[in-house]
């Protein structure tokens, strides 16, 4: 039985509840597992299938690259035209200064890669972030999660790394003229969807203005559409010094990067014999080439302006006596029961009756709803008939 196999012989990440679905085949909002069954998928491999599965447009332009050329030489060497044409749409659709990118492969890679250049470029070590947060789980990502008990077995970590309380606009004053970098997540994911309060994130840029700290944007959920706007920071009125991006950007295949400007990104070069930071795979043609066609699919089509009302439709349409509070925005939604068990047999009578969803790291009472930005409201119908049927079964 592959099940057994995969007990195994791969290393396990969870006890909470490992989903185990075999799946076959996926296409747009669905994933069919070996016997046929559909189950919608409100999960998107966690934040990243923002055009669903299989989107004909990168699955064209993944097949045209294979034709071409895959792996030729390890980052920032040669002239790849895919590598190429994608910082350079990424500089088009992003403010002025964020113009220069860093291509990497995995979400903690490019955080690791912001905190490095805000180090050279301050040359200062204190390294700010929030309770509750998670940025990856790298022993340098690590430093930030915001959260004593998933850092305490790994001590000694990095020395310098702060940890404040998200929206509590006192605790600003401890971002001082010692912080190389204050790294964010414009919307707090892992916490289940907490959104920025009284202009949070406006505050928080004040204040690393005020300390020359600069301010590095965890978009690597929150982008590419998900929070209704191409960038969540676009919301709120603030930008940062470096954006993260990772998950969505590839549109299913592994990339992601760094993004800053000429001048911060200038100190990855300064001052080192070779390796201001270096990598292997980062820029890969392939995943260049499925991210253009992402990029380009999200900027043409009425995808991201449509986020708004289908987040609406799965508020309205979810009321229950069990749902206590529906957070955050767009299509990163946390539904909260308040319980954790509750949750854990939610998640799994819903995938058995045909729904993918999945609870939070610091936040393990409430589901998640974040499906393909594609959904149509014919199948976001589907969805709230399946949540409400589930709901009504664990009431019971
Ligand atoms: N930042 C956020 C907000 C994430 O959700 C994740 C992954 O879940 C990461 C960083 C780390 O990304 P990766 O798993 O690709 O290293």
């Amino acid at each position: 039985m592959l099940k057994d196999l995969f007990k195994k012989h791969l290393a396990q990440t969870t006890d909470f509840l490992p989903i185990q679905l075999e799946i076959e085949r996926a296409e747009g909002v669905f994933l069919f597992d070996k016997n046929g069954k559909k189950y919608i998928d409100l999960l998107s491999g966690v934040a990243v299938n923002n055009l669903g599965h299989r989107h004909p447009a990168i699955i064209e332009a993944i097949q045209k690259q294979l034709d071409k050329y895959l792996h030729l030489m390890v980052y920032g060497e040669f002239v790849q035209k895919e590598t190429v044409e994608l910082a350079e749409l990424l500089a088009s659709v992003l403010p002025q200064e964020l113009n220069k990118s860093f291509f990497l492969s995995s979400g903690s890679e490019a955080i690791e890669g912001a905190i490095k250049v805000a180090k050279l470029y301050t040359k200062r070590n204190e390294v700010i972030s929030f309770k509750n947060s998670y940025h990856g789980s790298t022993l340098g990502t690590l430093n930030l999660l915001g959260d004593e008990k998933y850092k305490r077995n790994f001590r000694p970590l990095i020395p310098n790394f702060k940890s404040l309380e998200f929206n509590n606009e006192s605790e600003l004053q401890k971002i001082t003229n010692k912080t190389a970098c204050v790294v964010i997540e414009p919307i707090q994911t892992a916490a289940g969807m907490i959104t920025p309060e009284n202009n949070f994130l406006t505050k928080v840029r004040k204040r690393c203005n005020e300390t020359n700290a600069l301010l590095v944007f965890d978009e690597i959920q929150t982008a590419l559409g998900r929070s209704g706007k191409l960038f969540a920071f676009e919301t709120y009125n603030a930008q940062p010094d470096i954006l993260c991006l990772a998950k969505s950007l590839g549109g299913g295949l592994p990339i992601s990067a760094f993004i800053s400007s000429q001048k911060i990104m200038k100190s990855l070069e300064n001052g080192h014999p070779l390796l201001g930071h270096a990598t292997t795979f980062g820029g890969h043609p392939l995943s260049c080439s499925a991210a253009i066609a992402t990029l380009k699919t999200l900027l043409n089509e009425n995808i991201i302006s449509e986020v708004e009302e289908k987040s609406s439709l799965f508020i309205k349409a979810l009321k229950h006596p069990l749902i206590k509070e529906i957070r955050g925005k767009g299509l990163l939604l946390a539904v909260e029961l308040g319980d954790k068990k509750l949750v854990k047999t939610f998640i799994e009578n819903a995938i058995n009756n045909g729904l993918l969803t999945y609870s939070f790291l610091f936040n393990e009472t409430a589901f998640s709803i974040m499906p393909p930005l594609t959904i149509t409201k014919k199948e976001i119908k589907l969805s709230c008939e399946i949540i409400l049927k589930t709901l009504d079964s664990v009431l019971i």
